[in-house]
């Protein structure tokens, strides 16, 4: 693998920061995954524009225009080709902290280097199209107990892991969390959606979730495919009695959900709407 750290590119082993970057002190950053399929980003303008947002949004200011942020993660496609061929299933990781600074102190240093940090990884292909072939995700459901600036990808990831991490020690593939209304804010790593009475609803874009890629995606797969959808308040009581769960991200695409906290979502198969929407979603994945 080859990565891209501070304008030079190397083995990925070779990478090497200093222990007082405030990504690894602070966890000072922002990130993120861009799926690349066949050799082509998904939604690459969507990933540009929400990662300029959220440098600005934390006040991390770098030399570096949209183009050449999309350049730049088209050569990580490039340098990590094998032979002509694309690899089939891959994303992108690109990571930016507000560099490293000659001492630990919390307020913004003045005048040092931002950390770009950039690579390349295999991701699983697609899920099938066809609700038969599809596995379902079992999955938890939990109180959201992370900060108040969801809406920030940001590299401090903790609260993200901690409700992942009890998922997976039952076995489970994620976390569903809600807010103290008990409305559905995304999962640990992913956007939510129900299909409830042939509508499909996500929760609003608010401060309390990311927008997600995959989500903005599916949301227009939807729209250009004439089916219901609806941005609003989903409660969890809800969310239990929808026919359809779904899960979103770039590497997940959209996965259907069988079970939330023990609780049957309608059959415990993918239904009709998920096979809808992963096969309208070809449709826009290459155009935001
Ligand atoms: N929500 C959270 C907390 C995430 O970490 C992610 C992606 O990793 C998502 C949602 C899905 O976002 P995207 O579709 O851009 O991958």
């Amino acid at each position: 693998t080859v990565a891209f750290l501070n304008d030079q590119w190397m083995a990925l082993e070779e990478a090497k920061i200093s222990p007082l970057d405030r990504g690894f002190l602070y966890g000072d950053g922002v990130y993120e995954v861009i799926p690349v399929h066949k050799g082509q980003p998904v939604a690459l303008n969507a990933h540009v524009s929400r990662l300029t947002r959220g440098l600005s949004d934390i006040k991390l200011h770098v030399n570096k225009t949209s183009e050449e942020w999309r350049s730049l993660i088209i050569d990580v496609v490039t340098h990590n080709q094998r032979g002509d061929e694309p690899a089939d299933y891959t994303a992108i990781y690109l990571h930016v902290s507000r560099g490293a600074d000659t001492k630990r102190h919390h307020a913004f240093p003045q005048g040092i280097t931002p950390t770009v940090f950039a690579f390349s990884f295999d991701i699983p292909p697609p899920p099938p199209k066809q609700r038969e072939n599809v596995n379902c995700l079992q999955v938890g459901l939990s109180e959201d107990k992370r900060w108040k600036r969801c809406h920030i990808k940001s590299t401090s990831l903790l609260g993200n892991v901690l409700h992942y991490q009890a998922a997976a020690e039952q076995g489970l593939a994620e976390t569903i969390l809600y807010n103290e209304h008990r409305q559905v804010t995304e999962a640990s790593s992913c956007n939510v959606f129900a299909v409830i009475a042939g509508i499909v609803v996500t929760p609003p874009l608010d401060l309390q979730l990311l927008p997600g890629i995959t989500r903005l995606c599916v949301i227009q797969a939807l729209k250009s495919a004439h089916i219901p959808v609806e941005e609003r308040v989903l409660t969890v009581e809800e969310l239990l009695r929808s026919d359809e769960v779904w899960l979103t991200s770039s590497t997940k695409e959209i996965a259907p959900v069988s079970q939330v906290d023990g609780h049957l979502i309608g059959d415990g198969r993918a239904g009709e709407y998920w096979e809808r929407a992963i096969n309208a979603l070809d449709n826009v994945k290459f155009t935001l």
